[in-house]
């Protein structure tokens, strides 16, 4: 059955309703309070990934790829956007369609080489460059299968790719795994020696470096001269060292939205370099530094987007909920206005690394 009666459901609502038109995704609604409702659900915002070509907003880059049919994507789409996109030689990495953007600006080299012990300990005491650092730890494994983490090396990185701290650390517990194809860790490598640290102590360094001189206390609520945590996964590696920092310093490009595969699901660090800045990394034996030099790079690409700043004094900080853009006492007024206006209400809901430039 099904044919005849979907085909004239379709001709009403072209006949009749009038289709109401997100501003920002295009989604159609035959009701304005469909759409409204979608606009406190969706929060969209300036800060989202746009289509260079048609201005389209998406929720990741992942589905922006989609959109513009870069990077193999099975996904229906956007046929004129990536003809446009192609055509124009639009950038695989950034996917920016800008006249003079060359994408080899984009790909970045493979990070250099983890450097060798002596070197890295003389970077130890090397005063940081720039309001960021980058931490990333390598685990070996416990537990009667091995799967337990147990953190066996500790590297932070600066803005400016240095190691500004590097050590491998004594596990408190017994390895039963040392992973040695990925960590190139053995076992003599953690024996007591010079160069290898207490969790404790380690911790207690990479503590110093990000609140650099600032009141852990104060911390919690007002930055200060605390430094922010750029990071993979970053609650693991916190968790593994035993220690904590503050939600709104850090900078994690497993969970920051436009990075992620869908609302819930992270993309891994490797195929984040690989598709955004254009190298391989974990192959072999892996360094952290490689993942901290990863991480770093992403956090400035997405610093150094250019997105319209939002009027209003608030119109950038991430609202608390929908309901605080879209109140449902206005829903009368709200239904009233036109897609620009409730787009122009409405309020992201993350922190958009833009704002820390
Ligand atoms: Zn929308
Ligand atoms: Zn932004
Ligand atoms: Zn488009
Ligand atoms: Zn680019």
């Amino acid at each position: 059955m099904g044919g005849k009666m979907h085909e004239l459901t379709t001709n009403c609502v072209f006949r009749h309703g009038r289709r109401h038109k997100c501003a920002a995704c295009f989604r159609q609604y035959n009701k304005m309070e469909h759409l409204v409702e979608h606009m406190r659900a969706a929060r969209h915002s300036s800060h989202e990934p746009r289509c260079d070509v048609c201005g389209k907003h998406c929720r990741t880059f992942e589905s922006l790829r989609d959109h513009l049919g870069v990077g193999g994507s099975t996904l229906p789409k956007a046929t004129h956007c990536a003809d446009a996109f192609a055509s124009r030689s639009g950038c695989t990495l950034c996917l920016r369609v800008t006249p003079h953007h060359r994408s080899s600006s984009c790909k970045l080299d493979r990070a250099p080489a983890a450097m060798s012990r002596p070197a890295a300990m003389a970077m130890n005491s090397r005063q940081p460059q720039g309001r960021a650092l980058a931490l990333g730890c390598k685990m070996v494994g416990a537990g009667s299968d091995g799967s337990l983490d147990v953190v066996a090396r500790v590297c932070v990185v600066d803005e400016q790719e240095n190691v500004v701290f590097e050590t491998l650390v004594k596990p408190l517990i017994p390895v039963t795994h040392y992973r040695y194809e990925t960590t190139g860790i053995r076992p003599e490598n953690l024996r007591d020696g010079a160069a290898v640290m207490t969790v404790k102590s380690a911790a207690a360094r990479v503590q110093d470096l990000l609140l650099a001189g600032e009141q852990p206390w104060r911390a919690r609520t007002t930055r200060g001269r605390a430094r922010l945590l750029v990071g993979h996964g970053l609650d693991h590696d916190l968790d593994a060292l035993g220690m904590d920092y503050p939600a709104y310093l850090k900078r994690d490009t497993a969970t920051y939205p436009p990075l992620m595969k869908t609302s819930r699901l992270s993309n891994s660090l490797k195929f984040l370099t690989l598709t955004y800045l254009g190298y391989h990394i974990q192959t072999g034996h892996q360094h952290p530094y490689e993942d901290c030099v990863a991480a770093m790079r992403l956090y400035h690409r997405m610093r150094r987007q250019e997105h319209a700043k939002g009027g209003g004094d608030d119109a950038d900080v991430p609202a608390a909920s929908a309901e605080q853009a879209f109140p449902a006492w206005r829903q009368r007024e709200l239904e009233r206005m036109t897609p620009d206006e409730l787009l122009r209400l409405s309020r992201p809901d993350y922190h958009c690394w833009c704002l820390d430039e």
